[in-house]
């Protein structure tokens, strides 16, 4: 599976909760933080999820998220 479809797979499962990058590099294996950001920006150009500067559905800290776009 690439990269990008793991990425997507991971917001949908924790939507409606926003999810931050150091999250997601954290839950994808083998995922460098630096990775996943370049990955995100992708997603949210591409596929219909939103970035935002919001507090984590995670980790709770405010940071760059994505979410499902509603
Ligand atoms: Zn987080």
């Amino acid at each position: 599976m690439v990269i990008l479809d793991r990425i997507r797979q991971f917001v949908e499962r924790v939507a409606p909760l926003p999810i931050c990058e150091a999250c997601l590099a954290g839950h994808l294996d083998g995922l460098s933080e630096q990775e996943v950001h370049l990955r995100v920006s992708e997603l949210a150009v591409e596929r219909g999820f939103d970035r935002a500067r919001a507090p984590c559905g995670l980790c709770g800290n405010e940071r760059l998220v994505v979410e499902k776009a509603r």
